[in-house]
């Protein structure tokens, strides 16, 4: 096999992904990764030859990237809030817009407050894992119905030493104890299934059980509502992530399954992405 210099390598790859809007940025990740060293790396040493490992193994990604794979499965992880979290194809790539539900809760409490919060439908761990680390004295429960998405929300947990969560796999409550939270906080399914955005882009690799949901994307948040105040304290606060044009059909719903004092709250671009409501 030709060796080939840094530079060569990210030429190249440049022009295999030359139909991807991020090509230059993808391939000097995805390079980077295969040294084992930061991006400047690569700017600092152009002329630097690859061994025949390292080819083999960023021309394989490069290919995988090509067929679309999201570049959090290839590298294994994605930043949260600030912290590095493990992906796999078995859980949602955690997404800026979830750290919203952090936000809100962290305008509610402050850190020190002594919480019991469950999480449902962890998937990666993202926002449990980011909770117990905000609230150090909370305690998390973290539940998914897929085995695979807890095994990974565990190493998180392990990895970035949140002591303060119990894993349960439970199909919504299912298998929860009978017990009453301070908070209930979800990312759930509220994607309908024709939605075009599902054939585009990362979410075509993502599991579609923790994307899609039947009845216009609104099944799973109905039998959250509609299961949740026995699992609540009163006072207590039920916070979902929603599709954006979910949120009056949200608000409805919160209301009509008993919630009071609803408040919503915008993403990034504006939209209002988040809702809560409070048990009576
Ligand atoms: N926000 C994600 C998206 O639009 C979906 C996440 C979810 O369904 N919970 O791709």
């Amino acid at each position: 096999m030709s060796s080939l210099t840094l530079k060569q390598a990210l030429t190249l790859g440049i022009e295999t992904l030359d139909e991807c809007a991020s090509a230059s940025l993808d391939c000097e990740v995805l390079l980077a990764d295969v040294l084992e060293k930061n991006r400047s790396y690569l700017r600092a040493w152009p002329e630097k030859l690859l061994s025949p490992t390292e080819h083999q193994r960023f021309f394989e990604l490069i290919n995988l990237r090509q067929q679309g794979q999201p570049i959090a499965y290839l590298l294994g992880f994605r930043e949260f809030w600030s912290r590095p979290f493990i992906v796999s194809s078995d859980v949602l790539i955690p997404r800026p817009d979830t750290e919203l539900l952090i936000e809100v809760i962290q305008q509610q409490f402050p850190p020190e407050q002594t919480l019991s919060i469950l999480d449902m439908g962890t998937g990666s761990g993202a926002i449990a894992v980011t909770l117990a680390l905000e609230f150090k004295n909370a305690q998390l429960t973290a539940i998914d119905a897929s085995q695979a998405a807890l095994n990974i929300a565990q190493q998180n947990a392990q990895r970035l030493h949140a002591t303060n969560i119990e894993f349960i796999h439970s199909n919504w409550f299912d298998n929860i104890k009978p017990q009453q939270f301070d908070i209930i906080v979800s990312n759930p399914p509220y994607i309908c299934s024709d939605d075009p955005h599902l054939i585009e882009g990362d979410v075509r690799f993502e599991p579609s059980s923790a994307l899609i949901s039947k009845r216009q994307g609104l099944e799973d948040i109905e039998r959250i509502c509609s299961a949740a105040r026995p699992f609540m304290k009163a006072n207590g606060l039920l916070l979902f992530e929603h599709g954006y044009q979910q949120g009056n059909q949200l608000k409805n719903l919160l209301e009509s399954s008993g919630f009071k004092s609803i408040q919503q709250f915008q993403d990034i671009q504006g939209h209002t992405r988040a809702t809560l409501g409070q048990a009576s």
